[in-house]
């Protein structure tokens, strides 16, 4: 952890700013304020040590809240959650799928809580109708035979990969660079005053980085926004400040197809493992809120993804013997007010809090942003640009709830490429979905246009479009395309992904791209690896041992070291075994 930099008064005055904001952080709330600011005019940089999404928006559950989980138990919260959940509807049409949702009642769940849920809905302004039990069920025909009754309410289901990466291109398209690989090492600090930070760069060449790799940088700016969610204490400390983040870990399993097309929640107060949104081809059960100490390094235990199944299959049945794909763990940035002193994590607010350091530690140039959700992360970015602007004098306004993101400009679009290209096919629906209105931009080639990934329906067109985005890193085109994130997990495509990178990029670059994005998708899995997924885990590695040798210690390059094979056998015992798996902290989950 770095200390306080002293500048002299001197060195800074000589020197002109690299950015009016320099915002620290790439996940939804650090790429929405980036977007938001850049529209406004002001010159922006943003850093972020990981690939977009790497915190905890590249871990979350996928659900755009209609507010109904918070109807009882957080009325602003909800409020906040049904006004944004209809902004991004129309700004981000093409990262939101409107499922609907529901909260369901089963027989001996409480009756006055079902009331308490139908009125705090209506009065926070959500859209709320009671479903019978054959209602919910005509809906739902796999939910359990025991539903009473169920609430329904503007539930979706929302894309945290495709939304911040717009955020990011139109940030960028705006002026703003857009700086991943970049951990901030220290911050800049003189006198009271916070002038900049240090940067080390860290990715090679061709990935989507601007300084040599190793090298570090100091970037100067008049004001610096600390959007580091769960790490923003790590932060604070850097800039000599107290910030007290409760992290709190939730883990999610992805299942093998949706078993549900409406997100279901358990209509009772708090709990554990009590949603499944159906996500793209899958559906994710989740989750958990247990306090951690590091957002980096918790431990990730089996009992917990069992938890999911079992409790998620009173609600579902057929959960409990369908196929789980992979399972990821996500830690929320949670907040609380010093002195606050709650000790149940669910208790602790998912408000969030702008901490203007000038006011609270007579610390000017830097302001925090802690706690919040994901579905309220425009209206979060919106007030801390509000306040950084009025600390520069920009009198430009907020214009995010009305511009649509890149690709959900004319959503229209999308319903005449399906017309257009006869797209009945999943593989032309599913491009065109993802893409909006840039699908002509990236799916008209000269030539053939093969599927790369089958699972995800995903064509070379999507992948070599991801990869002008984002270089040699093929986990930052995973997760601009969900290529390698269906049901084989990479064994079929990941190779594929990294024979994109050839002739631009030299054979060494595309196998250190192809072994990092395979190392990724192998830790999500090996928590959830029984029954067929299993068989698909050993079929993968016998794919790529026999076609690629990728068993033989020389295809990493050593020579003399140990042939590193995986003891397939060590998974036999299946769900609800004591298994113990090495931890750690698996990235980017779905
Ligand atoms: C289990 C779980 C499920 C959830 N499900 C939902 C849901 O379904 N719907 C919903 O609305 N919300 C959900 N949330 C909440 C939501 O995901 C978060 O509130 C939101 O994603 C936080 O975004 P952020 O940008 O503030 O933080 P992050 O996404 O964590 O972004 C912070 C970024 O800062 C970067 N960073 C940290 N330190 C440095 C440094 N020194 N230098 C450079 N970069 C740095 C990190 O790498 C990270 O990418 C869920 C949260 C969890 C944990």
């Amino acid at each position: 952890m770095g200390g306080i930099v002293k500048w002299t008064p001197t060195n800074y005055q000589n020197m002109a700013n690299d950015a009016e904001v320099l915002v620290v952080g790439g996940g939804s709330t650090g790429t929405g304020i980036a977007r938001d600011l850049a529209l406004r005019g002001v010159d922006v940089t943003l850093v972020e040590k990981g690939n977009l999404t790497h915190g905890t928006t590249g871990r979350m559950h996928g659900l755009l809240h209609s507010g109904g989980r918070y109807a009882v138990s957080d009325q602003a919260s909800a409020t906040e959650c049904i006004e944004e959940n209809r902004v991004l509807r129309d700004i981000a049409s093409h990262c939101v799928e409107m499922t609907g949702g529901q909260f369901v009642q089963l027989e001996g769940d409480s009756d006055d809580y079902f009331e308490e849920k139908l009125r705090g809905c209506r009065e926070c302004g959500i859209p709320a109708e009671v479903l019978t039990a054959k209602e919910a069920r005509e809906q739902e025909p796999y939910l359990t035979k025991d539903v009473k009754r169920a609430i329904s309410v503007p539930d979706g289901a929302i894309d945290p990969f495709r939304l911040c990466v717009a955020n990011a291109a139109d940030a960028e398209m705006h002026g703003a660079r857009i700086e991943t690989h970049a951990e901030v090492t220290d911050v800049l600090v003189d006198g009271n005053d916070v002038v900049g930070v240090e940067v080390r760069h860290e990715s090679g060449p061709g990935k989507r980085n601007h300084a040599r790799p190793g090298t570090t940088e100091e970037i100067r700016a008049d004001y610096v926004v600390n959007a580091t969610g769960a790490w923003a204490g790590q932060l604070g400390e850097m800039a000599g400040v107290d910030i007290e983040v409760r992290p709190s870990k939730g883990v999610m399993v992805v299942m093998n197809c949706r078993q549900v097309d409406t997100v279901i929640n358990h209509c009772r107060p708090k709990g554990d493992a009590d949603i499944i949104v159906p996500h793209e081809v899958t559906a994710i059960l989740g989750t958990t809120d247990e306090e951690v100490a590091d957002p980096e390094n918790y431990p990730e235990e089996g009992w917990e993804v069992d938890m999911m199944i079992d409790q998620l299959s009173k609600l579902v049945p057929i959960l409990r013997d369908s196929r789980t794909v992979r399972s990821f763990w996500g830690v929320r940035p949670l907040y609380e007010p010093p002195g606050t002193g709650t000790t149940d994590p669910t208790d602790i607010t998912r408000d969030f809090f702008l901490l203007d350091h000038e006011e609270r530690d007579d610390l000017t140039g830097l302001t925090s942003i802690v706690g919040g959700k994901f579905t309220t992360y425009r209206a979060m970015a919106e007030q801390i640009s509000d306040h950084v602007c009025g600390q520069l004098g920009v009198r430009e306004t907020c214009s995010t709830a009305d511009e649509p993101l890149p690709g959900s400009d004319d959503f229209s679009v999308l319903r005449d490429y399906m017309d257009e290209f006869g797209i009945r096919s999943p593989i032309g629906r599913r491009s065109v979905q993802r893409l909006g209105s840039r699908a002509d931009e990236v799916l008209t080639t000269n030539g053939p246009n093969p599927v790369l990934c089958e699972c995800e329906a995903v064509t070379q067109a999507e992948i070599q479009d991801a990869i002008d985005g984002s270089g040699t890193d093929l986990n930052a085109v995973r997760i601009r395309t969900r290529a390698s994130m269906g049901n084989c997990q990479g064994g079929i495509c990941c190779h594929r992904m990294a024979n994109e990178l050839h002739p631009e990029h030299d054979e060494p670059t595309a196998r250190e791209a192809l072994d990092e994005l395979f190392q990724e998708r192998w830790k999500g899995e090996r928590h959830a690896l029984w029954g067929e997924q299993l068989s698909q885990a050993a079929l993968n590695y016998a794919l790529h041992a026999t076609t690629m040798n990728r068993d033989a210690p020389e295809a990493n390059g050593e020579q003399d070291a140990e042939t590193d094979t995986i003891d397939f056998s060590a998974f036999d015992a299946g769900r609800n075994s004591e298994r113990t798996v090495d931890g750690d902290g698996g990235i980017n989950g779905d």
